[in-house]
């Protein structure tokens, strides 16, 4: 029952953004018919993602004073959008900046957040701690006190090949993402709690967070694909819906109200494309790189949720403590591995270099926006890579192996230990010691 007024909802939202995206498309009509009477105003609903709830924008009362305009307006345009289109939402004033809730329709209101000065800026109110504002660390345990929930990437497990992170190369084993995260985040856990954190696996397993299945979101996906959409479309659709979209936002309910951690470390592997899953193309190099939120695109960004998503990122110094701990912890992780940087294409519009640094990038993602807090999306090895498939096909195992000639851990201890020691160096670089 509970399920069906959640897919209800969603139909309703549907059709209202499919109507005010109609809206924005419809051209002007000056010369209407005057024989029919004139259209009743639409009600008014923002354009939103999928299975987005409507904003509160209330939520941004406490970012008062919490930035100057230039602090604002530096973050806004090098870090967060990469398009132009803010301006139609956004109007910054000396003192303040206003922010549109929906641009088709001015009525339906504005948000004011005042600018610190130089006489007042207030500490926003956050629900997790930087890392200098964590007390001196007892010997050996930099990581004391510090909350940080692991997010093995992907489910893994049965779910493996529908949600197409899955890749086998003639009769060797198959690579699964979900699985060696999740193998990654169980050696992980207990090395940063000797380090002292208080560590939280945001899955333990392949059960999904999300209650719902593929199945329960077919009318939302016949209702975002079209009813004429072919089968094999609708289908492909609601199991995106599930294992992206509704799974992780299940994740970040879970994240945001349940673990509060100061730090979500986001476990994957990357991956180049690779074609056919049961005869993948491969690869001949591996690289490494670490992700962190920002780059939202023109259309991103005029989407409502997603708007006051970014700007809570924005006013709450999100970025700062990302991009301070991703530097370190990418140099540390690099360092261990021998990884070399992956290099994003700088055409594209959706990814935005983070201090000028090779292995630190921003980019947009469901999961680091949702969770609110500073979250790290590692994206070390390629899975379809010559180099590192031998290594994942291998499992895992104690001691070494001899890969092309030299002696090598498993993989995916390698990746925890790797991690480990990273945050170890960069949080014993950043708080200050006890005694
Ligand atoms: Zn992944």
């Amino acid at each position: 029952m509970h399920r069906k007024i959640l897919i209800l909802a969603a139909l309703i939202l549907m059709s209202a953004t499919v109507l005010v995206v109609w809206n924005h498309l419809r051209p002007p009509r000056p010369g209407a018919p005057a024989d029919r009477p004139p259209m009743p105003p639409a009600p008014s609903a923002p354009l939103l993602s999928v299975l987005a709830q409507p904003p509160d924008w209330s939520r941004l009362g406490r970012f008062h004073h919490a930035l100057t305009r230039p602090e604002f307006e530096t973050l806004l345009t090098s870090v967060f959008v990469t398009g132009g289109r803010w301006r139609e939402f956004i109007e910054i004033h000396d003192d303040a900046v206003d922010v549109r809730h929906d641009d088709a329709d001015p009525a339906a209101g504005m948000t004011r957040i005042p600018f610190a000065s130089d006489g007042r800026r207030a500490v926003p109110v956050r629900g997790w701690r930087r890392a200098r504002e964590l007390p001196p660390f007892p010997p050996g345990r930099p990581l004391d006190g510090l909350r940080i929930a692991i997010d093995p990437g992907h489910l893994g497990g049965p779910w493996a090949m529908l949600e197409e992170r899955w890749l086998q190369v003639g009769d060797g084993a198959p690579v699964c993402e979900g699985d060696m995260t999740m193998a990654v985040a169980r050696h992980l856990k207990p090395m940063l709690e000797a380090l002292g954190a208080s560590v939280f696996l945001v899955r333990d397993g392949s059960d999904p967070a999300t209650r719902h299945r593929p199945e329960s979101l077919l009318p939302l996906a016949e209702a975002s694909a079209g009813v004429a959409a072919p089968d094999e479309v609708i289908r492909k659709t609601a199991e995106r819906l599930f294992y992206r979209t509704a799974e992780i936002r299940a994740r970040a309910d879970l994240v945001n109200q349940h673990i509060r951690p100061d730090l979500v470390l986001a476990l994957h592997f990357n991956a180049e494309p690779w074609g056919d899953a049961s005869a993948p193309q491969l690869v001949d190099r591996t690289h490494f790189h670490v992700l962190v939120n920002g780059a939202y695109t023109d259309d991103e960004f005029a989407m409502a949720d997603q708007r006051l998503t970014m700007l809570e990122k924005l006013l709450s110094g999100t970025h700062e403590e990302e991009s301070l701990l991703a530097t370190r912890i990418a140099e540390g992780f690099a360092a261990f591995t021998g990884l070399p940087p992956y290099q994003y294409d700088p055409a594209l519009r959706n990814v935005l270099p983070v201090r000028d640094h090779p292995y630190v990038w921003a980019r947009n993602l469901l999961a680091n926006r949702l969770y609110d807090c500073p979250v790290l999306f590692m994206e070390p090895y390629v899975m379809n890579s010559t180099v590192d498939y031998p290594r994942m096909a291998a499992g895992d195992y104690e001691g070494l192996r001899e890969f092309n000639g030299r002696p090598m851990p498993s993989i995916l201890r390698e990746y925890a230990t790797a991690l480990a020691k990273a945050m170890e160096a960069a949080y014993a670089g950043i708080r200050e010691p006890g005694g």
